[in-house]
């Protein structure tokens, strides 16, 4: 039998408590409407969506996917944005591939167009990985997270009160060796692409490292820092960034594989960091998707697959519960949301 088919069932006799709805009505701050992550519901009505939401108890949904173009953004803004306002909230984003043929002024004129997505109905910018291991300038140069010559996007995000959603780097294993010892191994084996390897590419804590130059740099521009900013695998160094920068946030999308098998250290970061984290999923809109996630953060459940797949996708392990107390859930599920998203509060 090859290791790859073992299939060990677990004989701990442990309870099982479902979550069918949220202690809370819940603002995902992370989520996707089209392919490849949010399941294609730009091809669906919205009637539809609105009531798999609401089944979920999802009452406002960040859709990130504008920050891919802004033909996207734009198509995004009127298919949902317009149907459902209140519910909506679509993120914008940069166009890394026009700094070949702008050139020099490319920083300038991506402030621009961050202006003239914001007029248009964006609430936010969506800043995906390729930054920091695929963007290059006008020179062919790889550009870095903390690059000077980006200040007027991040400054023009802060005075137009947009928050940056940013992912960089993240997974750690996705630099390292792709052997025998890599805890991503089996992720890595089924998309090759996903794998940054140093060298060539930049070492993770280089990255991680201009990612924290870049907030600390620019004190009045909110950054989230997606997958509980971008290094779930050290809660002691996103802590840390987080004492440091009070313009820093998190979220927990697609990290509970990660939180939960670290659960002491993760139920005190929860506590601790009550007011910096915000709830996002990551996996489209689905209810048995949103369901892991309340049992992870609601109940003492122990020792339970993180993922709707049968085979856990990000590791063959199993997390546990943080069961966090009211005021934790409250603040985690809407009301840091409110405040960092919606201006509410
Ligand atoms: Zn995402």
């Amino acid at each position: 039998m090859l290791l790859a088919d073992y299939r060990p069932r677990s004989q701990l006799v442990s309870k099982t408590t479902p979550v069918i709805k949220p202690r809370f009505p819940v603002i995902d701050a992370h989520n996707h409407l089209a392919e490849p992550f949010g399941g294609g519901w730009d091809q669906k009505p919205v009637q539809d969506l609105l009531n798999t939401l609401d089944e979920a108890g999802v009452t406002h949904y960040v859709d990130l996917d504008g920050g891919w173009g802004e033909d996207i953004l734009n198509a995004h803004l009127d298919l949902f944005k317009a149907k459902a306002p209140e519910r909506f909230q679509v993120f914008g984003g940069v166009d890394w591939s026009q700094w070949a043929s702008i050139g020099g002024g490319f920083p300038e004129w991506a402030a621009g167009r961050v202006k003239i997505q914001k007029e248009r109905g964006a609430q936010g910018l969506k800043i995906w990985k390729e930054f920091g291991l695929h963007v290059t300038d006008h020179k062919g140069n790889l550009v870095k997270i903390d690059d000077p010559r980006l200040i007027p996007i991040w400054e023009t995000a802060g005075e137009l009160g947009l928050p940056v959603m940013i992912h960089v780097a993240d997974p750690v294993a996705f630099f390292d060796p792709i052997n025998e010892t890599n805890e991503r191994l089996e992720e890595l084996g089924a998309h090759p692409d996903w794998a940054f390897t140093s060298p060539p590419f930049p070492a993770f804590m280089s990255i991680l490292e201009a990612f924290a130059n870049l907030v600390q740099r620019h004190a009045n521009t909110t950054f989230i820092g997606a997958h509980v900013g971008c290094y779930a695998e050290n809660l002691a160094w996103v802590g840390a960034l987080l004492e440091r920068c009070p313009n820093f946030f998190v979220d927990i999308s697609a990290r509970i594989g990660e939180l939960g098998r670290q659960p002491y250290t993760a139920r005190r970061f929860f506590l601790q960091y009550a007011d910096r984290i915000l709830f996002g999923s990551d996996m489209g809109p689905y209810p048995e998707a949103y369901r892991v996630i309340y049992r992870f953060l609601e109940t003492d459940d122990e020792y339970f697959n993180y993922n709707a797949a049968p085979i856990p996708m990000q590791g063959r392990w199993h997390v546990h519960g943080l069961y966090l107390p009211e005021d934790v859930l409250a603040k985690v599920y809407y009301r840091n949301a409110e405040r960092i998203l919606l201006n509410k509060g």
